[in-house]
């Protein structure tokens, strides 16, 4: 991934974050049926009783509907996102024009300066230190910066290349691990059945979960799982 996909994909995946952290945490994980698989008949039953001591209208704590950690991610994100912009204008935006006032002038070509000075100060393609400060508008202008499109900009060097893409990268995997699309492994709570080992259920990241042992490595996948 380069830093303008990973941009692109923080600009795209952001009302999804926006909706995990106004709602419940990803839930799904670590997948069900991979322990289900493995059980034995009794172990299963036991399990589903497990299960139904936590339905909704069981005693005890309920979750906090906003998840703290997604508004965690999320204002990390802006964060870093919005600094960079900042410092990465201070230094590739070129300072708007200025015009010479207050002295009178009134001929054509003073006043065609003050149109174009007011203009280019006004280039909706500049990052306003004081304007939209979120992560998908900074996330945009500094996709369009990595891509080197036109406006009152030099080229980026590489060291500022560098320094974006390392924002990006971080930020993109953050929201994959928000939404719970990194693959992921869990330690699954019962024996290896072959040889009593450990065993791990690796999935999340939208593939087929797999539970695999981690002494004699025999796997199991899941069969319901197109
Ligand atoms: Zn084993």
């Amino acid at each position: 991934m380069n830093a303008a996909d990973d941009l692109d994909t923080i600009t795209e995946r952001w009302a999804a974050l926006a909706e995990a952290a106004g709602t419940r945490p990803v839930t799904g994980w670590p997948p069900v049926m991979g322990v289900a698989l493995i059980l034995n008949a009794e172990q299963r039953e036991e399990h589903a009783a497990e299960r139904a001591d936590t339905a909704p209208d069981a005693p005890g704590p309920r979750p906090v509907p906003v998840d703290v950690d997604v508004l965690d991610v999320m204002r990390t994100i802006e964060d870093g996102l919005c600094t960079t912009a900042d410092w990465l204008a201070s230094r590739v935006q070129r300072p708007p024009l200025g015009a010479a006032t207050g002295r009178g002038w009134s001929d054509d070509v003073h006043r065609q300066a003050l149109l174009l000075a007011a203009k280019d100060g006004a280039d909706p393609r500049r990052w306003s230190y004081r304007g939209e400060r979120t992560a998908p508008a900074a996330a945009e202008w500094l996709a369009l910066r990595v891509r080197a499109a036109a406006g009152p900009f030099r080229a980026l060097d590489v060291g500022e290349l560098e320094a974006v893409a390392k924002v990006a990268a971080m930020g993109a995997a953050l929201i994959a691990r928000a939404l719970g699309e990194e693959r992921r492994r869990v330690p699954v709570p019962h024996p290896c059945p072959t040889c009593g080992g450990q065993l791990l259920v690796e999935g999340g990241d939208g593939q087929p979960p797999v539970v695999r042992c981690e002494d004699c490595g025999r796997a199991w996948k899941d069969r319901t799982a197109a």
